[in-house]
């Protein structure tokens, strides 16, 4: 994951959930992608806070240090060795099809892409490769860089030799969790977030403002819950259980949308609040967070130090 900042719900629920969910049935490695977030912010300020909070956020969810390293690429200069070797290997035309670099484009305004952005996803591959990676849990719009991921690492084994595994993308059943203005993806830079560090209130105040059903302008108009993000969404994710209800009373227009949306938020508040109550910990006990990172990095070098004898040695350089 990037560093831009606090979590959103759209990470949880589309990749860290998962992360928590594998850690005991395989070895994870969780990685602060420090140099991913140069490709779409040049001001390095905030990074090493924003790693930091962003670290309290994985904790907060359940990451157990202990059994899964987490480390910042940029501490652990393999990635940047690997990341050039394995340049060579992709084409700059593969590159420009990218769909997640199209859509962040786009999305971003941006008019002349830089070379390092455009190599987003080689140094992806290196960030998996790395550590032997074989599942690789992500949201929805990381799925073509996986893919990318495999060809280079079947051009790399057939070219050299059998070092790398060919890794598989492994979504949850919420892959890319829209955002409350009814964009497609939430995401923090179309501000249509709520972040797993909010509080209560600010949860209520924001979850008020989503979009719904732009037919059921009346409490008493019947809706269309299939259209609906709130229904389809954020019920369906933190409420299961009253779907059916929610289902029959929005259709009939006996539930309106004020109150189905303060029913949503009181669920997300519900659903958030071991992890709210393990960020107090953690931001008052930084120095522990800063020694877990400390032991990740020793271990997760090792790891990569080791892959790279296998890649030196396979490409007889040395
Ligand atoms: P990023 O912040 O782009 O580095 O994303 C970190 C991880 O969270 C990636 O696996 C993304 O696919 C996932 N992710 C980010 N936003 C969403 C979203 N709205 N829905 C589902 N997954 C997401």
């Amino acid at each position: 994951m990037r560093p831009t900042g606090k979590l959103h719900l759209g990470h949880l629920v589309g990749a860290l959930e998962n992360w928590v969910a594998l850690q005991r049935e395989y070895q994870n490695f969780h990685l602060i992608a420090d140099y991913h977030a140069l490709t779409t912010n040049l001001d390095t300020f905030k990074l090493y806070q924003n790693s930091f909070e962003m670290l309290i956020d994985w904790l907060s969810a359940g990451i157990d240090p202990k059994i899964s390293p987490v480390f910042r690429q940029s501490q652990i200069k393999e990635h940047a060795e690997l990341h050039l070797l394995l340049s060579m290997l992709i084409t700059s035309a593969r590159l420009e099809r990218n769909p997640t670099v199209k859509e962040q484009v786009r999305d971003l305004n941006i008019e002349n892409i830089s070379y390092g952005h455009l190599g987003y996803p080689v140094l992806q591959a290196a960030d998996i490769l790395l550590y032997k990676g074989d599942v690789v849990p992500v949201g929805e719009d990381q799925v073509p860089h996986v893919e990318i991921t495999r060809e280079i690492a079947r051009r790399f084994n057939a070219q050299y030799k059998k070092v790398f595994p060919e890794p598989e993308a492994k979504l949850t059943k919420f892959p890319r969790l829209p955002g409350l203005d009814g964009k497609m993806k939430m995401s923090k830079s179309a501000g249509n977030t709520i972040l797993l560090s909010d509080s209560p209130e600010v949860i209520k105040k924001k979850m008020s403002m989503a979009v719904t059903d732009p037919q059921k302008i009346r409490k008493n108009d019947p809706g269309r819950p299939e259209i609906c993000l709130v229904f389809y969404a954020y019920h369906q994710k933190f409420n299961p259980s009253e779907i059916p209800q929610i289902d029959r009373d929005c259709r009939s227009g006996a539930l309106g949308c004020v109150e189905c949306k303060a029913n949503a938020a009181k669920h997300i508040i519900e659903y958030l609040k071991p992890i709210r109550e393990k960020r107090a910990y953690f931001e008052a006990h930084s120095s522990e967070v800063k020694d877990i990172l400390i032991d990740g990095e020793s271990r997760a070098r090792i790891v990569a130090q080791e892959t790279m004898k296998d890649v030196h040695e396979a490409m007889a350089l040395g």
